[in-house]
This record gives structure tokens, sequence and C-alpha cells, in this order.
């Protein structure tokens, strides 16, 4: 299954895109031809818990398949441990691609991601995506039970601990009203969840694993009042202390980010913090007008060149 997650990633990806776009034939002719990344080289360190932080050194990178446009260029960002950056930019900026190096779905094609130091393509790869959790607006839920799902990362949790990580997710409540409970199928064989719902299954899943490392996609698209509420207090419990990188669609977030780096078309533009940057009156603070200022709440913006993520 870990060697499953990149290509499960990749559909997902692939599935928006052909949602997206007219040329959906090309994509799905890309996504088949991606080359088998989950079998890349692997290294022999096991993965050891942060004691300095995540540094990105000179990093650009093309995706495989398009080998001539560069995606992500020259980016340097540090991220200590037990921080939280922030990446916020216009749709197609190379934020998901950018989050998607920590896992190793994809290597940069020059520079560097390094952990204390250490070059990621020199870790174990099952290793390092253990000590990682993902969060995304697409995270991947199995037509199995509603436990199971939770417990996915860590299957020989105890029941108690899967109801603990069920309440710190603020899900337990939902659950406990499913026809089964815990013991209740979910998907397509099942009971269909709500987007707010399938959230915090998934930040449910990700407390259960405790990573060390967090990697979050906030979702876009508009959640009921309640249910937005839940999955911020969620995220925010999960992401406490954590070394978090987190792809910042709501206003909240991004006004409690230690740092925030925005991206333009593959570069980094700016970083700093919320005030800083809204001082500066550069990049950001467009960004901010645009697509923050008139929803302080944190509602996504209707504006269709910010929607997709
Ligand atoms: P963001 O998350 O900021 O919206 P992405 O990282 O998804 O941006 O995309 C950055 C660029 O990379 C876009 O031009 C997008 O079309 C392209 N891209 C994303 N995924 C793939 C892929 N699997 N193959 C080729 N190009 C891709
Ligand atoms: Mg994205």
């Amino acid at each position: 299954l870990q060697r499953l997650l990149p290509l499960i990633s990749q559909l997902n990806r692939a599935r928006g895109s052909l949602a997206n776009s007219s040329a959906s034939v090309e994509v799905a002719h890309d996504f088949l031809r991606q080359d088998n990344k989950p079998f890349m080289k692997p290294g022999s360190q096991p993965y050891h818990p942060l004691k300095e932080g995540i540094h990105f050194h000179q990093l650009s990178f093309a995706y495989p398949t398009q080998p001539n446009k560069v995606v992500l260029k020259e980016v340097n960002l540090d991220l200590p441990r037990g921080t939280t950056l922030a990446l916020v930019g216009a749709s197609g900026a190379g934020k998901s691609t950018l989050a998607d190096l920590l896992p190793r779905f994809y290597d940069p094609t020059e520079g560097s991601i390094t952990l204390d130091g250490i070059d990621l393509r020199e870790f174990d790869i099952k290793s390092l995506r253990n000590n990682m959790g993902i969060v995304s607006q697409d995270t991947f839920l199995f037509n199995t039970s509603v436990h199971d799902n939770i417990a996915y990362a860590r299957p020989d949790a105890s029941e108690k601990d899967v109801i603990k990580a069920a309440r710190r997710a603020n899900a337990l409540e939902f659950i406990e009203q499913l026809p089964g409970g815990f013991n209740t199928m979910i998907g397509d064989r099942g009971v269909l969840l709500s987007g707010g719902q399938r959230q915090r299954l998934a930040i449910a899943r990700a407390i259960l694993q405790n990573p060390d490392i967090l990697i979050l996609d906030e979702a876009t698209s508009a959640l009921d009042t309640v249910s937005e509420r839940l999955v911020q207090e969620a995220l925010e419990e999960l992401s406490r202390d954590r070394t978090t990188l987190v792809i910042a669609h709501r206003l909240s977030t991004v006004q409690n980010a230690d740092q925030i780096a925005v991206l333009e078309k593959g570069c980094v533009m700016e970083v700093g913090k919320h005030e800083e940057l809204l001082r500066k009156g550069g990049y950001y603070a467009r960004l901010y007008q645009m697509q923050f200022a008139e929803h302080p709440q944190g509602t996504p913006t209707t504006n269709p060149a910010l929607m997709k993520a």
C-alpha cells in the first residue's frame, strides 16, 4: 500500500485535472506515462524525529513527463521543527507539487530537501512516509469501515485509541450517529459522507498516526459553517507543536502561520509573517486583497482564477 500511495495521489490529481481540463485525453495520456516513481531508488537511513528542521535548498522541479516545463524554480525555504509554514499562491503556482516532494512522490530535478541536514533521498522511503501525515482535500478514504479508515496507518491500534483520535478530530459525534457507529461501511458501498465529515476522518487518521511531519492541503470548496469550524479546530489540534507544511486557503491558517511563503509560477516571491507581508505591500498584500480580504471569516474565494487548488 505504501507503494500505491503516490499512484493514488497521482490518480486523484489526474481526476482533478480531468474534471477541470478540456485536454482530458492528454492528461490521461500523461498519467499513463508517469514513470513508476514508487519504485524509485530507496535510501537506507531509518527516519529519526526531527531535531532542527526541514530545508529546501535551491530546489527546482519539472515533471518527468514535461521536462522542459519548470514547475518549481530555485526554491529556498526553512521549516524549523515544530513550526508551521503556509504556502499561498494562485492555482498552478506549484504549491501541491512542492508538498508532494516531501514524501518523495517525486524527487527534485535540481537542489535538495534535507531533514536535519540529511538529503531525503538517503532515507528509507517507508520509514520516511510513516512519519509524515498527509491530510489533503482528496485524502483517500477506502470502501471499508469507519474504524479501518481511521486505523489505516496503525492497523494494530486499540479501540480506545481509535475513539480518542475520533474525538480529538471532532468526528466522534457524527460517527456515533451513523447506523453502525465505527463499524459503518463508508464510500460507494456504504454511507456517503459530507466533505466536512470526510476531512475529519482524515484528520482522525493523522492524529492516530501521530506523525512527526504534517502536510496539509486545505480544502477550497466551502463547507457549511459548522463543519468549517469543526474542521478548523481539528486541524489546529493536529498541527500544534508539529512541523507542518500547509497549503493554505483559509485566512485564519495563514494569519496564524509562523511563516508564509508566496509562490508565483514556481518561484518563492516573499516569505514572512502575515503582518510583515501586509506591511510590505507586495505580492502577499495583493493576494490578500484578492483572495481573503472580502471573506474575513475565511470562506474561500469565488474568484475562479484562485479557486482551483
Ligand atoms: P497548485 O497546487 O499551486 O495549484 P500544482 O503544484 O498543482 O499547483 O501545479 C503546478 C504546475 O504543475 C501546474 O502548471 C500544473 O499544471 C503542473 N502539474 C501538476 N501536476 C502535474 C503532473 N502530474 N504532470 C505534469 N504537470 C503537472
Ligand atoms: Mg494544489
